[in-house]
Formats: structure tokens, sequence, C-alpha cells
């Protein structure tokens, strides 16, 4: 299903701008980089990309803020995010509407995305009264073991276009919360949502008296977030974006020695097994495959489907494909907006290519829509792809709504597929088996960073901590103790015994 009439660029031009007076945030109009919309897939805005020498006077304030900032008491720090938090409350309609002009998301999940950022803050706001270390048993009598949490530096974060503000909500609001400060790199695809999320900040570090350098935003491609990567000031570079992108950053702020926390690309599968509750797992599947135009990095990209159920569930598949309307993502009828750019559908159509060419069969989807109405945009019908074998392009991650189905006989064949590829994000099991389930959790089964039960790989909630192994990454961000990655660890030994024993019982002297 297609849904035919799209806006006109002026009017996403009127919208965005209309959002970001509201927000209080002005667009730097000039050359070097462009706003623009995957709805028409026409520019909105020419805009002054940050120089080189603006990003180091950039990196120096936020250092400089860091020193104050550090010995703020946490609770006073937490008051920030309390009312960036209100902020971006009384803002979520504004900041939805630029999510959807410029990463393309419907409604709904444009909004979700601005949800997230709020629940983040209230998280930080309950961390920034818990940032707890340990005591320790010391071995030796009269000495006091524990371990202290301080604050680590700048962080520079890095991040993609398809989570524009969220991904900088998570690494934001806590690394405020633990004395850290910000130099933000957004993906290039997305300043107009970075500038007004910096802009909230701003107001919210002006009301509560905190230094305004808390936070820096970078606006440019690559190039930008290099000086992010390479400058030691910068204790913890956190990057978000394809494996690619991380295995350029990760070696680099390794040769410098800096911390790193990356956050890559997913191939994320779910295993469908006999006793699954079909009707619950088609919804589960859908979304997670088609939901954000398979444009998030937990999109289900793989299903492993075992042989008895294999053709009912299909069949199902399909008929839930085929009505996906896919269209203009203000309108509220509408599943599945546009791709962020044509390359992007150029690598789906390619990936397709290659499959079909290795005995893949396409059961549903995989056409290009819109393009006489815009030509430069990138619709496209969510693909459905049975095949015999976990190929290289499977093995891949396609960024675009391109599901592949794998059959399975025994649970192990179903993990070994499921592990079988080079990233380790998330995962699910749709099962009524609680051998089965349990299975998939334990050590032997799932390698994901994020593994679930009935239910899909996308929609995590911001408790938990979130990221995956391989090349994934490893990094964990959000909630649950993911914290510790941003502040350092001292250990103390106080001895208040009156005499020096050695530990180990060493003497000297
Ligand atoms: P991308 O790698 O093209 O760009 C991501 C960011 O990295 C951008 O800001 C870009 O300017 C910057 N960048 C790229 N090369 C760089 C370099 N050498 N040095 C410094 N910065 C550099 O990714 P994208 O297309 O924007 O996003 C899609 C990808 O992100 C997918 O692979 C997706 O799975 C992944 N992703 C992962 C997560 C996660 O949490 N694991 C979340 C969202 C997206």
């Amino acid at each position: 299903m297609t849904r035919t009439v799209l806006p006109a660029t002026a009017e996403l031009r009127d919208r965005a701008r209309a959002g970001l007076e509201r927000i209080g945030a002005s667009v730097p109009e000039g050359s070097g980089l462009r706003a623009r919309t995957p709805i028409t897939g026409e520019d909105l805005f020419g805009l002054a990309a940050t120089t080189p020498a603006a990003a180091e006077a950039a990196v120096a304030a936020a250092h400089e803020a860091f020193l104050t900032w550090r010995t703020t008491p946490a609770p006073r720090r937490g008051e920030l995010l309390r009312r960036l938090g209100e902020l971006l409350r009384e803002h979520q309609g504004d900041l939805a509407d630029l999510v959807t002009v410029e990463a393309g998301k419907i409604r709904s999940e444009a909004l979700g995305e601005v949800q997230e950022m709020i629940d983040i803050c209230d998280f930080a706001v309950g961390l920034s009264r818990q940032l707890y270390g340990r005591t320790i048993a010391s071995e030796r009598p009269g000495h006091r073991l524990a371990e202290t949490w301080h604050p680590l530096g700048v962080v520079g974060v890095i991040s993609a276009f398809n989570f524009p503000c969220a991904v900088w909500s998570w690494n934001t609001a806590v690394a405020l919360a633990c004395g850290d400060t910000v130099v933000w790199k957004p993906s290039e695809f997305t300043p107009l949502i970075s500038l007004a999320c910096d802009r909230l900040l701003a107001r919210a570090a002006d009301e509560v008296g905190a230094p305004r350098d808390v936070h820096r935003l970078l606006l440019g491609g690559h190039d930008i977030g290099e000086r992010l990567v390479d400058d030691p000031r910068v204790a913890l570079v956190s990057a978000t974006g394809s494996t690619r992108m991380g295995r350029a950053v990760g070696p680099r702020v390794a040769a410098r020695f800096g911390r790193s926390l990356l956050e890559l690309g997913g191939n994320n599968a779910a295993v469908v097994a006999p006793s699954a509750d079909l009707d619950l797992a088609v919804q589960g599947i859908v979304f997670a495959a088609a939901g954000t135009a398979g444009q998030r990095c937990t999109t289900l990209r793989r299903l492993i489907v075992h042989r008895d159920v294999a053709d009912r569930l299909v069949a199902r598949l399909s008929a839930a494909y085929a009505k996906l309307p896919v269209g203009d993502p203000f309108d509220p009828d509408t599943l599945v907006g546009p791709l962020i750019s044509t390359g992007a559908l150029d690598g789906m159509l390619d990936a397709l290519a290659r499959v079909q060419a290795l005995g893949g069969r396409l059961l549903a989807g995989g056409q290009r829509r819109l393009a006489d109405a815009a030509p430069q945009a990138a619709f496209v019908e969510p693909a459905l792809v049975r095949v015999d074998e976990q190929s290289d392009v499977v093995r891949e991650e396609t960024f675009a709504p391109l599901l592949y189905v794998l059959t399975y006989d025994t649970l192990e064949e179903a993990i070994a597929l499921h592990n079988g590829v080079p990233q380790g994000l998330s995962s699910s099991i749709f099962t009524r088996d609680q051998q089965e389930a349990e299975f998939f959790l334990s050590a032997e089964g799932s390698d994901c960073g994020i593994a679930n039960v009935n239910i899909g790989t996308s929609g995590a909630e911001i408790g938990g901590a979130f990221g995956g192994e391989k090349e994934t990454g490893g990094g964990r961000e959000s909630g649950s103790d993911a914290w510790r990655a941003y502040m350092r660890r001292a250990t103390n030994t106080v001895n208040y015994s009156g005499r020096l024993s050695l530990a180990q019982n060493v003497s000297f002297l």
C-alpha cells in the first residue's frame, strides 16, 4: 500500500523553522553543511559547518567547564537534568516534528524517540544521588579498602542519523550526572534536531546556574568527528554508527590511550520455535523488521524459523507485508516512512539482487515507491526473502527493511545460525517452551548484548544497559550500571591502625 501524497519541501521547511523558533533555536545559515529531508529528498537549509578552529575552542571550553562541573555536588548536577527533562516534555511535539522532517520517522516513533530523552533525564536525576562505590573487606587490621567514582572529563559523543536525539541523550544525561562535560558531533544528516537539543540544554543550564559550556555542539562530517577522536582532552569517545566508522575510530582513540564506547552495527535475528504463539510472533516480527523502515540498529534482519511452522508463518508475514502503508511519515496511517537517502535504497536493492542471484526467493515487497512524486527521496516496500543458507550477503548489515527467512530443525542448529554472523547486538526467541527459552538466554545460547523472549529485537527500554558484542563494539549505554563507563574509579586504602602493615605479609625495613 502506498500513500501517494507527500508534503512539499517548503511546507516541511516552515514546519522545521516554526519548531526551532518555539524552542528558541536559530539556524546558523551558511555553507558547508545542508539540512535536508528524506521525505522529499530535498534541501531545507544551508548551514555553517563548524570550523576546525571552532571545534578546538569548543573542546577547550568544555574542558574548562569540566573543572567546575566535576566539583559540583552530583545531586545539584541532577537539577540540570530535571530542568532539561521538563523542557523536553514541553517541546515533545516540536522535537518529534524535527525528527520526522530530518530522519523520516513516523509520528509515533518520533514521539517515542523524544520520550526516550525524557525518560533518560528522569533516570539521570535519580542516578545523580546513586553514584556509589563499594567498601571491600581489607586483609589488614585497622585498614579500610574502598572504591570511589570520580568524573572522567570531556566526553565526545558522535551519533548516527537513525536515532538523532535519543542516543545523544543517553550519553549526555548520564555523562552530565557523572560530572563530565560533553561535546557532541551529530550525524551530518540531522543538524536541526541537534541544534534544538543543544538549545534546550543551554536554556536549562542558564536557568539552574550550570556552566554554559557543559555542552558544546559541533556540526559537520566525519572530519569534525575526527577532532574529538584525536584530542587527548577528550577522555571518552562514545561513538554510535556503522562498524566501518568504529573500525576507524576505535584504534585511533586507543592509540592515544583514550577510552572509547562503541555502539556499532547489528544483524539481529529471531528464532521462531514450533510452540511459538504465531499471532504474537507476527506482530513482533513485522514491527521489528519493518518499523523505522528497517533503520534501527536493532532492526530484525534474520528470521530463523522451525521447519514445521515456516510455511504458515511466512504466509502470514507475506500477507502483513502486503498491507504495510508506505509514505508520508506525518500521515497518521503511514507505518513505513522513507529511507534516509537514495544511497541507502541502492544498498538495499543491491543486497536483494545479490541474494536472489544466490537462489533467494522474494516473497513480498522490495519495490521502490513514490519515485515520480519525489525522485530524490527513497521510499521502498519492506522486503521478505526466503533463503536456504546464510550467505555473505545475509551475514552483512544492510541498513534497510530487508528480512531474510531461514529454516532450522534443531535448536542447536538455530543457535549456530543465529550466532554465525560478525555482529552481536540484539536477538530474540518466540517460544512457549521454557526450556528452549532458558537455553536461548544461557551461556550456550544467544551471543548478543540483548536477548529477548516473546518480543522482537527492537524497542529497548532505557532502564537496561544497551549495546552488543563482537563487531557491534562491546559498549554499553543508558541504564543499569552503564554510568561507570563515564567515570574513573579510584581504589582507596586507608590505614587507621597507627602502624604500617604491608599487604601479603611482606616485611620491609
Ligand atoms: P555512520 O557510521 O555513517 O555515521 C555515524 C557517525 O559517525 C556520524 O556522525 C559520522 O559523521 C561519524 N563518523 C563517520 N566516520 C567517522 C570517523 N572516521 N571519525 C569520526 N566520526 C566519524 O552511521 P549512520 O549511517 O549515521 O548510522 C547507521 C549505522 O549506525 C548502522 O550501522 C547502525 O546499526 C548503527 N547504529 C548503531 C547503534 C547502536 O547502538 N549499536 C545505534 C544506532 C545506529
